[in-house]
């Protein structure tokens, strides 16, 4: 099971939110034993998000897009995800009934803007729990693949995805698994030295075919961060 992630929002291409998402999404795909061969982050474009899933899907079993399920007009994800499954979007009443009773549960009055949430490509399957904010996630097959949409809110993606995703995706592919990570520290040899004398090792995992370990080197490095001046 290979599965990619996209993480939409201009705001994480300019830098002004740190695309927490993504790593997080890396180590939870990896606790539950699933390969995530790519990650993509992509601005709130429609074309550049539809190429992007395309591209995932192109290459993927499965795709987690988290980002832009929000009720304003640069929430395009849904938009994005009905035209790669090449369907239009349809409103769903009882996705509507769920954020109408949580803005009546608050006393708040909901605005219009909100039933933009309970269009869902027609045919997703909408993750009725757990839905922690106002964007429902949606599963999505496309073929023989599936994508998932997660709201951006980390808090909610997270639940989305441990109490939803991440089960169906274990569920299709049909076995347990977990990918282990082992870090062993070293101080004082320099990379490239490292690299020189673990050289015959590496050499023998490589051997191992695809499913063989594979050694990384981080060397920790602390200097002060530079911007580009305006
Ligand atoms: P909502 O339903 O709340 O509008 P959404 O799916 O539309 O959620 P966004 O509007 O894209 O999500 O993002 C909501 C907030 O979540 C952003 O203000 C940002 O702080 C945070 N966020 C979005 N994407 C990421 C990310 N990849 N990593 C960390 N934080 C993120
Ligand atoms: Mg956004």
């Amino acid at each position: 099971m290979r599965c990619e992630t996209v993480a939409v929002g201009t705001e994480l291409l300019l830098g002004q939110v740190v695309d927490t998402n993504s790593a997080w999404l890396g180590e939870q795909l990896a606790l539950a034993g699933i390969d995530r061969t790519h990650g993509q982050t992509v601005g709130d474009n429609l074309e550049r998000i539809v190429s992007a899933l395309e591209l995932a899907l192109g290459r993927a079993d499965a795709v987690i897009v988290c980002g832009g399920l929000g009720p304003t007009q640069d929430d395009i994800t849904r938009e994005a995800v009905a035209a790669v499954m090449g369907v239009p979007l349809v409103h769903d009443d009882d996705v509507a009934d769920r954020i109408l009773e949580r803005f009546a549960a608050r006393g708040r009055r909901m605005p219009a803007n909100n039933l933009r949430q309970a269009q869902v490509p027609r045919g997703a399957t909408v993750i009725v729990e757990p839905q922690p904010g106002t964007a429902p996630g949606l599963v999505c097959q496309v073929g023989d693949k599936v994508v998932y949409a997660v709201p951006g809110v980390p808090y909610e993606l997270h639940e989305i995805v441990l109490g939803a995703v991440l089960p169906d995706l274990q569920r299709r592919a049909g076995k347990q698994a977990v990918i282990r990570s082992r870090t062993l520290r070293t101080w004082g040899d320099s990379e490239s030295g490292l690299a020189e004398r673990l050289a015959e090792h590496m050499a023998e995992l490589d051997q191992g075919g695809p499913t063989a370990p594979t050694l990384a080197f981080l060397p920790v490095v602390s200097r002060g961060s530079r911007c580009a001046s305006p």
